[in-house]
């Protein structure tokens, strides 16, 4: 079943807030996984304005499409959600800590945080083992556990006879599920994606897809995922439609019981 709630950005920026208001908590204890609190991001000294006071709640085991046409404003959302990237204003919260705490964020970054790019970003040189084992330096203590853990990913996407294969001796599909392992590694709350199945055919596509929704149905892991694909983004409980760094409206659907 579908809902749609089409509303302008004031309507939307109210929902959200009233949302946040609901609880008697400040922004800092938000029970939100992620939340933008009237985000803005512009680029070349202020010219473009890629996001435009933006208010959104991503709640703990959500499923989130963030769809719109291209120069939107989709990857710089993900980008900011993920704290690779800082607002000129607005504060963004994970898990209730604010982007202007460094420190803290370093660490939800490595521990908390997932991320899918569509050209996948994995290190050719290395063996698809040693790119899942990469983000466990300086979070998993030990060798043996670091390889034990990456086999062990390897094994949930499919790709346990992979694991030392090098990159370029795999498919698009392969690669991107070595990268949704690499996401894994660190047994992250969200996994953040951006246009995950972009550089894959359909077939494969919709492969990726499975398996992050996979993801997302066993381990409770959260999905906020970028695409321009509406049949996509049809497949996410809750679908964020983005205009010109503005969010314009909202769909949610729910499981079939
Ligand atoms: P989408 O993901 O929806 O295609 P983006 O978030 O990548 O949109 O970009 C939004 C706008 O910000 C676009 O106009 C884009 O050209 C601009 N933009 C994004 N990144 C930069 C950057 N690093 N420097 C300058 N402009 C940028």
């Amino acid at each position: 079943m579908i809902c749609l709630i089409v509303g302008d950005k004031a309507e939307n920026g109210r929902r959200s807030d009233s949302r946040a208001a609901g609880s008697s908590k400040g922004p800092e204890q938000s029970s939100a996984l992620i939340h933008f609190d009237d985000v803005s991001r512009t680029y070349v000294h202020g010219r473009v304005r890629a996001l435009r006071g933006v208010s959104l709640r991503i709640e703990h085991e959500d499923y989130v499409a963030v769809t719109g046409p291209s120069g939107s404003g989709k990857s710089t959302l993900l980008y900011l959600a993920s704290g690779m990237d800082r607002p000129d204003a607005g504060t963004v919260f994970f898990e209730g800590v604010s982007r202007e705490k460094p420190a803290e964020w370093t660490r939800l970054r490595a521990t908390r945080i997932g991320f899918v790019f569509q050209s996948f970003q994995l290190i050719g040189s290395l063996t698809a083992a040693e790119n899942v084992e990469l983000p466990m330096l300086g979070v998993i203590a030990g060798e043996r556990k670091r390889r034990e853990r990456a086999a062990e990913l390897l094994e949930r996407v499919g790709l346990g006879h992979r694991k030392l294969h090098r990159i370029g001796e795999l498919s698009g599909g392969e690669a991107q599920r070595v990268a949704i392992a690499r996401a894994m590694a660190n047994s992250p709350s969200v996994i953040l994606a951006d246009e995950p199945t972009g550089n894959l055919d359909s077939r494969t596509a919709s492969q990726v897809l499975d398996l992050l929704e996979d993801l997302h149905k066993r381990e409770k892991v959260t999905l906020m995922m970028v695409t321009h694909d509406a049949e996509n983004a049809g497949r996410a409980k809750r679908i964020i439609h983005i205009h010109d760094g503005e969010i314009v409206g909202e769909e949610s659907r729910k499981e079939p019981a």
